[in-house]
This record gives C-alpha cells, sequence and structure tokens, in this order.
C-alpha cells in the first residue's frame, strides 16, 4: 500500500509544469487543503491561490499556482492553473518585488487603486515565496 502511486499532472493555459508518478498531493482548495493517495474516489474542485505540495520516492517539491480546478478520477489527479511555477522555477526577488508593489498599493489606500487586484498580487507573490522557503 506504501508503495503505491498516482499519476499527477499539473498543466496551465501555457504549459504542462508536471508529469509524473507520485505517493501523495496537497492542493490548495477554495474551502481548504484537499490531501489525495491513490484510489482517491473522484472529485472536482476550484482551486485557490496557494502551494501544491507533491510527495514522491524519497523527495518531495512544492509547486506555486495561482487559481484553477483540480479533479481526480482512477488515481489520475489533474490541476489546471491559471499560472503554475515549480519551486525550482520560482525567480524570488520577482517575486519579493511583487509582493513590495502590492503591499504599498495597498497601503497607499488611494482611489485609484484597485484594491482587489492589489490583494490577489500579494497572494501570488506570497505563495511563490512560501513555495521556495
Ligand atoms: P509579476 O507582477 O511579477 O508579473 P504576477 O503575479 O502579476 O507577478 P502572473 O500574472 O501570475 O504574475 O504570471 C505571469 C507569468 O509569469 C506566468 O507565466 C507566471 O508563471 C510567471 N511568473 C510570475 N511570477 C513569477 C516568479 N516570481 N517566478 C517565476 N515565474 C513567475
Amino acid at each position: 500500500m506504501a508503495d503505491k502511486t498516482q499519476r499527477l499532472e499539473i498543466v496551465t493555459p501555457e504549459r504542462k509544469v508536471f508529469s509524473g508518478d507520485v505517493r501523495f498531493v496537497v492542493v490548495p482548495g477554495v474551502e481548504g487543503e484537499l490531501g489525495f493517495l491513490p484510489d482517491h474516489a473522484p472529485l472536482v474542485s476550484a482551486l485557490a491561490i496557494g502551494v501544491v505540495r507533491v510527495q514522491q520516492e524519497g523527495k518531495t517539491f512544492k509547486v506555486a499556482i495561482s487559481g484553477g480546478f483540480v479533479e481526480v478520477r482512477n488515481s489520475r489527479v489533474t490541476i489546471l492553473a491559471r499560472t503554475a511555477e515549480r519551486e525550482d522555477e520560482i525567480d524570488r526577488a520577482r517575486a519579493e518585488a511583487a509582493k513590495a508593489r502590492a503591499e504599498q498599493r495597498l497601503a497607499a489606500k488611494t482611489a485609484d487603486i484597485d484594491v482587489v487586484r492589489a490583494e490577489l498580487a500579494l497572494k501570488r507573490a506570497m505563495a511563490r515565496l512560501k513555495a521556495v522557503s
């Protein structure tokens, strides 16, 4: 049982980010984290901005995603994300700059600031930083 794996695919409109056999995957569902082992019951859920944690044979890694959907069926987990970056692809300086920019906009509170847009940018930057931490 402990050796069982399931297929994980992570794709965005632009590219395939990951494809491989994994033991366990945790995704940021809109109502909280969801964890999947092989043979999980079929499920479709919306995903929030956050971090996907993947456990493979002997190693774990993280992927930052900025929302999307997950489908689980027949020991196959498919994540369709708006954007997704594996932790080794994340430009930490870029994420830190995006975080600082969003925080400045939110702190300024001037009428021309799109608060929701700044909050989403902040969440994306924080997810990327969490994935590389
Ligand atoms: P920024 O303001 O730095 O562009 P953003 O959150 O607005 O950040 P997105 O619109 O989510 O960026 O993503 C645009 C593209 O850039 C996507 O392909 C995404 O994967 C990539 N990307 C964004 N930030 C990073 C990062 N820190 N490291 C690597 N790739 C990134």
